[in-house]
């Protein structure tokens, strides 16, 4: 097996032209089998549970794949009261969940103050739980504050890793370099940090995936989100193709081989383009789901992308089907906090 460590981006990208032309439905190359087997060595069949809540749909940015960006005029705007966000979290805990992910477009309404009384008041109530946020870019002192008041994890997808490609994605206002700042502001202050990248996003060739496994190496992120790009209606890529379920197998199995011990989901992108995607997912080498957590009169309207799956299976009051599907997929559901395993031991040899 390729030493992906070694691989310059160049490399990189010659070898995802070539698995991406060699389709492997049944998962059964060498690449993935890499990928279950240090999958297992670091999480033996677990897969991690995570309760997510989308808890405002409000965004102040504008990047154009995303049905929540600023200039949809037609997005539905709704935004959760505390006590709904802790019903959330109470419903989830009895139901076995000890992360809660607290997901939401760039919302000023929730400022450092009101933010910071939120992650207290469910940090307080839960202490066993680990709270992460999905929130986009803030200043480094509203990310130091949100972990003095209990947030232990960040998700931050970096979207592209190169430049013009990422300048394609956004408008100028949003740039990758001060995405990237993030990233290294929240590793420093001590959150357990995921980037991530949609697979199949417009304009995207397989040099710029290469660019994003680089930065993936150089960051070392304890999560990294992928998953397929799908359009939305109401954004200038309304009309551009989903991204490919076998690319983005192939994108998480790499992840896997270059971040053997990385919490990396199975996403509900991924759910949402092919019947049997989460699955397909752990099998290349994902250990984490995500299930909805949401008020479920609200979910319609955290529309990031359309055809979004958030019932049965991919939420919280499907989870005994959802265990059931992990469990035939050849895994178990397992409702601990789940922290990222390099915490805990000694990483294993390098791959060969
Ligand atoms: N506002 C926060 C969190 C919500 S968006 C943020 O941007 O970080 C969470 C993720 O949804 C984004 O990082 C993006 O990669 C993904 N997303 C947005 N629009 C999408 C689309 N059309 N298809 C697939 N994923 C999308
Ligand atoms: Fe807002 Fe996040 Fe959507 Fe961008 S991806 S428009 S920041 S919700």
């Amino acid at each position: 097996m390729t030493n992906l460590y070694a691989l310059t981006g160049r490399e990189l990208a010659a070898l995802i032209r070539e698995q991406r032309t060699l389709p492997d439905p049944a998962l059964k190359g060498p690449i993935f089998q890499e990928a279950r087997r240090l999958r297992g060595e670091w999480y033996g069949d677990k897969v991690y549970m995570r309760g997510l809540i989308e808890f405002t749909s409000f965004c102040s940015q504008d990047c154009f794949y995303c049905g929540l960006r600023r200039g949809n005029r037609s997005a539905v705007r709704y935004r959760l009261e505390t006590d709904q966000i802790l019903h959330c979290c109470r419903t989830g805990y009895a139901l076995g969940f000890r992360t809660f992910v607290l997901q939401g477009g760039e919302d000023a309404f929730f400022d450092t103050h009101t933010l910071c009384a939120l992650i207290d008041a469910v940090k307080s109530r839960w202490p066993d739980c680990a709270l992460t946020l999905s929130v986009g870019e803030r200043p480094k002192a509203d990310y130091n504050a949100f972990h003095n008041a209990g947030a232990d994890r960040f998700l931050l997808r970096h979207e592209s890793a190169d430049p013009l490609h990422f300048a394609r994605l956004h408008p100028a206002s949003q740039t990758l370099e001060s995405r990237k700042r993030c990233l290294y502001e929240l590793r420093e202050i001590g959150y357990q940090v995921g980037a991530g990248f949609m697979v199949g996003s417009p304009f995207q060739t397989a040099e710029h995936l290469a660019s994003d496994l680089v930065f993936l190496r150089e960051l070392s992120p304890q999560m990294v989100g992928i998953g397929p790009f799908i359009p939305h209606k109401y954004t200038p890529f309304a009309g551009c193709p989903a991204g490919s379920l076998d690319l983005t197998l192939l994108m998480l199995a790499l992840t896997r081989l270059l971040l053997p011990a990385v919490l990396l989901p199975s996403t509900t992108a991924l759910g949402s383009i092919h019947l049997e995607g989460r699955e397909l997912g752990l099998r290349a080498g994902a250990n984490v789901v995500m299930p909805n957590l949401s008020p479920p009169e609200v979910r319609e309207s955290y529309s990031l992308y359309n055809g979004k799956f958030s019932m049965g299976a991919e939420a919280a009051e499907g989870i005994a089907l959802l265990c059931d599907r992990i469990r035939r997929a050849g895994y178990t559901a397992d409702f601990s906090r789940g922290d990222w395993a390099g915490c805990a031991q000694p990483p294993p040899s390098p791959v060969e």
